[in-house]
C-alpha cells in the first residue's frame, strides 16, 4: 500500500493541474449510504423508482418522504477524512476543482471553494414547474412532510428537490464547465464512483485522451479501473495519507 500511496503523491506532486471526481463512496464513511448499499428503511425501493420525473408525478408524497429522510440524513453527518483532505489539498493549490455527483454538502463543509455538482444539491428547491424558475434554500416544511407538501409561492405548483432526476438532463453550464475542467487537467483523481453513471463516468476519459493520467480510489473495480493509470483498491480515507506524503 505504501507503494501506491507514493506512487499517487509523486504523480499529484509532477502534475500542473489536478482536478477530482467524486461519487457517493467518498461520502460512505460519513454514513451516507451509497446508492448501491443497504439503506434499511428504503431498500425495498430502488433510486430508480423514486428519483424520477415520473415517480414524482405518480406519487409525489413517497417521493418527497424518501428526500426528507435523505436530507435530514445528509444534514446530520460530517465530512470525514477523504472530503478534509482534499480540501486541504485544494488550500495548498493542488487540486483545482472537484466534480462531484453527490448531492451533499460535505466537500463544501470541509472547506473546499471549487466544487462543480454534476448532479444538483439536496440544499436546493426548486418549482417543478418548467415554466417557473422559483427556488429557495428554505428547507422549514421538512418536517410537514408528507402530510404537507411544499408549494411554489409564485405558481402554486409543487415544489421539489434542486437535484438532477434519472432521465433528466444535468444543467449544461456545469456539464460545460466540467468538460473543461477536464480537458485542461493533466491529472485526474476518480475517488468512490462506480463510473457507470454518464456522462460523469466519462469525465475522465476526456483527461486520459488529452494525454493526462488517471488515479482511481475504491475499494472495488470499475470499468474506469482499465483506464486508470494508478488504481488504488482502498477507501477514500487513504487520501490522508497521500495528503501527508505530499507535505512532505
Ligand atoms: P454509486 O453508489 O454508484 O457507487 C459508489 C462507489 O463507491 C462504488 O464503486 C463503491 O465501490 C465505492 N465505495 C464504497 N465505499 C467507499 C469508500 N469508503 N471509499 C471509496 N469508495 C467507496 O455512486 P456514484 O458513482 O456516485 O453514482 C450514483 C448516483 O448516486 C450519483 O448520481 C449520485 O448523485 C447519487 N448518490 C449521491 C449520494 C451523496 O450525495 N452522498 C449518495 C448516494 C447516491
Ligand atoms: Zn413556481
Amino acid at each position: 500500500m505504501l507503494t501506491e500511496i507514493k506512487r499517487a503523491a509523486e504523480l499529484i506532486e509532477n502534475s500542473s493541474y489536478t482536478t477530482v471526481l467524486t461519487g457517493a463512496g467518498i461520502s460512505a464513511e460519513s454514513g451516507i449510504p451509497t446508492f448501491r448499499g443497504k439503506d434499511g428503511l428504503w431498500n425495498k425501493y430502488r433510486p430508480e423508482e423514486l428519483a424520477t420525473p415520473h415517480a414524482f408525478r405518480k406519487n409525489p408524497s413517497l417521493v418527497w418522504e424518501w428526500y426528507a429522510w435523505r436530507m435530514k440524513l445528509v444534514f446530520s453527518r460530517e465530512p470525514n477524512t477523504a472530503h478534509f483532505a482534499l480540501a486541504e489539498m485544494e488550500k495548498l493549490g493542488i487540486v483545482k476543482k472537484i466534480i462531484t455527483q453527490n448531492v451533499d454538502d460535505l466537500h463544501e463543509r470541509a472547506g473546499s471553494k471549487n466544487v462543480l455538482h454534476l448532479h444538483g444539491k439536496l440544499r436546493d428547491i426548486i418549482c417543478s414547474s418548467s415554466l417557473c424558475s422559483y427556488s429557495t434554500q428554505n428547507i422549514d416544511f421538512i418536517d410537514s412532510i408528507p402530510e404537507k407538501l411544499p408549494e411554489c409561492p409564485k405558481c402554486g405548483s409543487l415544489l421539489r428537490p434542486g437535484v438532477v432526476w434519472f432521465g433528466e438532463s444535468l444543467n449544461p453550464e456545469v456539464l460545460t464547465s466540467a468538460f473543461g475542467e477536464a480537458e485542461k487537467s493533466d491529472l485526474i483523481l476518480v475517488v468512490g464512483t462506480s463510473a457507470v453513471v454518464q456522462p460523469a463516468a466519462s469525465i475522465p476519459l476526456i483527461t486520459k485522451r488529452r494525454g493526462g493520467k488517471i488515479i482511481e480510489i475504491n475499494p472495488n473495480e470499475t470499468p474506469l479501473s482499465y483506464e486508470s493509470d494508478l488504481s488504488i483498491r482502498n477507501s477514500a480515507a487513504i487520501l490522508q495519507e497521500i495528503l501527508l506524503h505530499l507535505k512532505k
